[in-house]
């Protein structure tokens, strides 16, 4: 069966093969957010359209028309060749397509540009002590002095914080409305006067999440997504953006490719572990998994941009299938290189610098971040096959 995309897209994969055979060497391995190779390598991409494709060239980006061939071949090539996709996190993978959607002209011409660029970090103040799957339960509160909003209350789980210049952050404005009606989405500089961040150590040794505290922090009214009151319909297409990005099947096809080679490589008793048949048989059990993902978005980019369509349920299930997936096959690697395999942090033996049991736990975690596969059953379920809702309980108190 031919499965390539015709002719007519064959020149554009050549180009993207001749870019990755003559820049691939200078993508970035394990360098941070703010090392000036990551930020170099992200400019590099933008200029020739591999990351913020369709991005208005007003705000920053490539602005090429939307086409989801070109969009597949540039995922595959890149994964094949396993170079650096470009930067990630919160600002660019869920706020930048929010406020494209639901920004002001203002917000997008200030914001857009330098987030996609790497020199503005974000980080979501969403998750609150008392309020995570039932994330309406938020207390946090802001109220308007004059021309300023005023904010106190604590996030917690806030990833990056200590690294981020701003937040996008969800608050309650209208105490008396309905939970869900009574909450505004704004966005705040993490340098304003009244905010304090407290490091949570996770499971993977580092401190990637943290707790933050707000204490009379002010900011200007109109830093302010959407209406006031109605910031649960700002924070859910944000939700709907993590949930996309959180399962990234382009990412697992590049773990994919790494953890074969590693197969190919790696010896037991002189036997390579792809030539081990119960390995083999596994490692085509995740590879099928894989496969199912890309064509599930390939569904969701047609149904898109070709039928002008949401493909809700296929959207819904990236997050709860593509997460689940990512920790089973980091699993994978760690469970067949044996002894190996647990070695850990700087031990020298390890494999691949580690990253085998280092994305392994972050995965763990990722199951639980933005929103738990438990919440995503419920989600798929109720809206996406209409069952019955689960009964709302109030909590006591
Ligand atoms: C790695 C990581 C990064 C994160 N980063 C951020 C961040 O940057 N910003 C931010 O705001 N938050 C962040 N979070 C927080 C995350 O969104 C919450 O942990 C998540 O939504 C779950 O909330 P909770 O921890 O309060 O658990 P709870 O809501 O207390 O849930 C506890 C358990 O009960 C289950 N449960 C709860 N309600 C139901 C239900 N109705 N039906 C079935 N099961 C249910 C859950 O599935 C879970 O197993 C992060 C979390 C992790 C792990």
């Amino acid at each position: 069966m031919d499965l390539s995309f015709g002719p007519e897209y064959e020149e554009f994969r050549a180009e993207v093969q001749t870019f990755l055979r003559e820049h691939g060497g200078r993508s970035p391995q394990n360098a941070g957010m703010r090392a000036p190779e990551s930020l170099a390598w992200q400019k590099l991409l933008i200029e020739n359209g591999y990351t913020a494709r369709t991005i208005p060239k007003e705000y920053g980006g490539f602005g090429a028309p939307p086409d989801i061939i070109k969009s597949r071949i540039i995922a595959e090539e890149f994964a094949d060749a396993r170079v650096n996709t470009g930067l990630g996190g919160q600002g660019i993978s869920m706020l930048v397509p929010t406020l494209l959607e639901m920004g002001t002209e203002a917000q997008k011409l200030e914001l857009i540009k330098p987030t996609i660029q790497g020199e503005m970090i974000w980080c979501q103040g969403y998750s609150e002590p008392g309020a995570g799957s039932d994330l309406a339960s938020l207390t946090t509160r802001a109220v308007l002095d004059g021309d300023e909003w005023v904010v106190n209350g604590q996030k917690i789980w806030t990833s990056t914080a200590q690294l981020a210049d701003w937040i996008f952050c969800l608050v309650r404005t209208e105490p008396d409305a309905p939970k869900h009606k009574g909450i505004s989405f704004l966005l705040f500089k993490m340098d304003t006067p009244g905010i304090e961040i407290r490091p949570l150590v996770d499971m993977t040794g580092v401190a990637n999440f943290n707790e933050t505290f707000f204490t009379d922090v002010r900011l200007p009214k109109d830093q302010i997504v959407g209406q006031r009151g109605e910031g649960w319909m700002v924070a859910n297409a944000v939700l709907g953006h993590e949930r996309d990005s959180l399962g990234n099947p382009n990412n697992t096809l590049m773990r994919l490719n790494a953890l074969t080679e590693l197969m190919k490589t790696e010896t037991v008793g002189g036997e390579r572990l792809i030539d081990n048949p119960v390995y083999r048989d596994r490692l085509m059990q995740i590879q099928g998994r894989v496969m199912a993902m890309r064509f599930n978005d390939l569904r969701v980019l047609s149904s898109r941009l070709n039928k002008g369509q949401d493909a809700a349920l296929a959207r819904m299930i990236v997050k709860l299938q593509g997460t689940e997936l990512r920790h089973d096959l980091e699993g994978m690697a760690i469970d067949i290189l044996g002894e190996v395999g647990l070695s850990y942090g700087d031990n020298p033996h390890t494999r691949s610098a580690g990253s085998w049991q280092s994305q392994y736990m972050y995965y763990l975690g990722l199951i639980i971040g933005g929103g738990t596969s438990q919440i995503q059953k419920n989600i798929i379920s109720e809206r996406g096959l209409d069952m019955p809702r689960e009964p709302k309980v109030e909590k006591a108190g």
